[in-house]
């Protein structure tokens, strides 16, 4: 008798046996469909033995192996081995990650037909620069080594054309490039320009938004070598190469390589992981890297690359004007020197981009008469006031209600909405400027499968004078008739909490900032502020990476923060704020004493609310553990996590974040 270990995307620390039956194909790292209890279930076989601890009476059959899908390979299987260990998450469910999607019938489907090619401008193949062919040249030379290199290049110097150069060379020696994207929306584009720069190269394009079964062909590509270039958000760290001789992750600070449920996995980590284990070199890019990443270059651990100067046909980055907010001749929110910017651009039938990261017509809804102000009933979270279409909605458990004529509370008619969202600023501009043309663009108005690229097309086309966006907009794209960049509301993000948020708000505004300028005419960005003197501001304003990672450093440092010192966050939520009040303090106690047996640099908080204490009806709390290295981190996490699960904890839900971006 053959027994199949099998390892289920369930929440279980071990494997479930299954006997074979005859004429079954089984390998590890096969994908097997299998019955738990009532439920059908598919997960990976990753062990063959002889016998099981399970007496034979009780062992159920495999319903099947999942036909004509590859196994995964021994490396993959590491590699989820190691996210298991790393991020303390069940096997099962770190395995499943590097599935492609099973839940529909197979269909065929060559690279690239089902990501729509989208009909931007082409994209013209330049000879490098000196400062491109010396970074591409010393990543082709660091082949077959484990290499990992910090790509810092200010906003359009060609980050994409070195990564391309560098990826053209090892597909040249028969290897396979990785190259991860942070955004879904990037990858049309990028997926064209890889086809025009790399000629007939084949790429497969592997993200959450593709059908079933393009994602199905396009993993199944990438798994049997047919592909040279896999290219996706982060999931796609997961896949199967097997000639794999470079990964690439670009603008590498952002948010969305952490996954921010279930395995809390970040794939820019996990790719490092996976470059060493294999031995490639590996190149993180971005303009604003992460602080861990900047430490590590500047340490000495990663080698640095530098492109310092556009390379298009403004080599100097836009100038920053930084502006009152309070204006006397603003018309909601947009001050006299922005509109004056703005009738510039045209005039000259250039473009703007004017960006508010908030969604909504307003974030908030007050009542004049007695100060009431509309709030969630489920979260402590202010309701948003929607315009288009109309009503409240909560913009973190998704609440949606109509806008009342009058308040609850006194009755009064006068209702205010507070501040400015996407919604509102597009009224202003079309107010403003009856005669331009604007765009919204944000998640509201990009709900419909294709309208994002609808857009981008239409932009480039110049059938658009004034963008209105949120951070969708910041990231990536090349608007070449776009020369004017105004920022509304940034001050609010300086009032957070977070230990992240000066440096993702630098990230951020340089980004944006970076859309100015990137085509024939010079760039300008304009600022409204309330605090032109920020740091953060100051550093945008002289394009100063440099100086600001080196002073958040130094403050990370004298707080114990990353890179300095590792974090795991525990959180819980349940029903009643008691019940996680209990699980927590007895959560602490347990931590604090096996800490003090097994490892003794760790610190153990005191439980505090999260960032967001009430979320759709749960109380939400957390426990910060802080260590100075990893190894005492996991030694406690290793302890502490399974003897959580003996806590009485049927009303409470709980996870562990390693590496947490947020306390959100
Ligand atoms: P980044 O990713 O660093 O923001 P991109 O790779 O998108 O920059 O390049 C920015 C722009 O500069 C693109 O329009 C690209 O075609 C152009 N470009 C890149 N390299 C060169 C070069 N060597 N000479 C001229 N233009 C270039
Ligand atoms: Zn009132
Ligand atoms: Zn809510």
């Amino acid at each position: 008798l053959t027994i199949a270990r099998v390892s289920l995307p369930v929440p279980a620390a071990t494997p479930f046996d299954y006997w074979v039956p005859d004429g079954l194909a089984v390998e590890p790292g096969s994908a097997v469909r299998v019955r738990l209890g009532r439920r059908r279930l598919v997960g990976v076989a990753i062990d063959l033995v002889g016998e099981s601890e399970v007496p034979p009476e009780q062992l159920m059959p495999l319903d099947e192996v999942v036909v004509g899908l590859p196994p995964l390979s021994a490396e993959v299987l590491e590699l989820a081995r190691f996210v298991s260990s790393y991020y303390h998450a069940p096997l099962g469910q770190c395995l499943a990650l590097a599935l492609p999607s099973l839940t529909r019938p197979r269909r065929r489907a060559s690279p690239l037909q089902n990501d729509a090619a989208p009909s931007a401008p082409s994209h013209a193949v330049h000879a490098l620069n000196d400062e491109q062919r010396a970074a591409a040249a010393a990543i082709a030379a660091a082949r077959g080594r484990f290499t990992p290199f910090l790509l810092r290049g200010v906003t359009g110097s060609g980050k994409t054309a070195v990564y391309l150069d560098a990826a053209a060379r090892v597909i040249a020696e028969g290897g396979q490039v990785l190259l991860l994207v942070p955004e879904i929306n990037l990858t049309p584009q990028l997926a064209e320009r890889v086809r025009v720069t790399l000629g007939n190269a084949s790429v497969a394009v592997l993200h959450s938004g593709l059908p079933a079964g393009a994602r199905r062909a396009h993993w199944e590509s990438a798994a049997t070598g047919s592909a040279d270039i896999v290219l996706g958000t982060r999931l796609a760290v997961f896949a199967i190469m097997p000639r794999l001789g470079l990964i690439v992750v670009d603008e590498e600070h952002d948010a969305s390589y952490k996954q921010q449920e279930g395995v809390r996995y970040h794939a820019r980590d996990v790719a490092v992981f996976r470059a060493r284990t294999r031995g490639v070199p590996i190149v993180l890019g971005s303009a604003t890297p992460s602080l861990e990443t900047h430490w590590s270059a500047s340490s000495g651990r990663y080698m640095a690359l530098a492109l310092t100067r556009r390379a298009g046909a403004h080599p100097a980055l836009p100038p920053v004007r930084r502006v009152a907010r309070r204006d006397g001749n603003a018309v909601e929110g947009v001050g006299a020197e922005l509109q004056a910017a703005i009738r510039e651009r045209l005039a000259r039938r250039e473009q703007t981009l004017l960006f508010v990261n908030r969604r909504g017509f307003a974030p908030s809804l007050l009542c004049a008469g007695c100060g009431w102000k509309a709030e969630c009933a489920r979260c402590d979270a202010r309701l948003v006031v929607h315009r288009d279409p109309p009503g409240l909605r909560c913009h973190h458990c998704g609440h949606a209600q109509a806008l009342p004529r009058a308040c609850p509370h006194c009755g009064n008619q006068d209702l205010l909405p507070l501040g400015s969202g996407t919604q509102r600023l597009e009224r202003a501009v079309a107010t403003l400027f009856p005669q331009a043309r604007v765009v919204r663009v944000d998640r509201d108005a990009t709900r419909r499968k294709g309208a994002f690229d609808g857009m981008r097309d239409a932009i480039t086309r110049g059938d658009a004078d004034i963008l209105v966006g949120t951070q969708m907009l910041a990231k990536g794209h090349d608007f070449p008739r776009l020369t004017l960049v105004g920022v509304l509301g940034a001050d609010n993000a300086l009032y957070s909490g977070e230990f992240r948020a000066t440096e993702s708000l630098f990230a951020l505004l340089e980004q944006v900032a970076g859309r100015a300028g990137r085509g024939d005419e010079p760039g300008e960005v304009i600022v409204q502020t309330d605090f032109p003197d920020h740091p953060v501001y100051a550093a945008l304003a002289a394009h100063d990476y440099a100086a600001l990672a080196s002073s958040l450093l130094s403050e990370r440092k004298s707080l114990s923060l990353p890179p300095f010192a590792h974090l795991a966050l525990l959180r819980a939520e349940a029903r009643r704020e008691a019940a996680v009040q209990a699980f927590l303090d007895n959560a602490v106690r347990l931590g604090r004493s096996l800490a003090g047996e097994t490892a003794p640099a760790c610190e153990v908080y005191a439980p505090v609310p999260a960032t967001l204490p009430r979320r759709a009806g749960l109380w939400r709390s957390q426990v910060l553990v802080q260590a100075p290295r990893r190894a005492p981190l996991h030694a406690l996490l290793d302890a502490w996590l399974p003897a959580l699960t003996a806590l009485d904890t049927a009303s409470v839900r709980w996870s562990v974040d390693v590496d947490p971006q947020s306390f959100a």
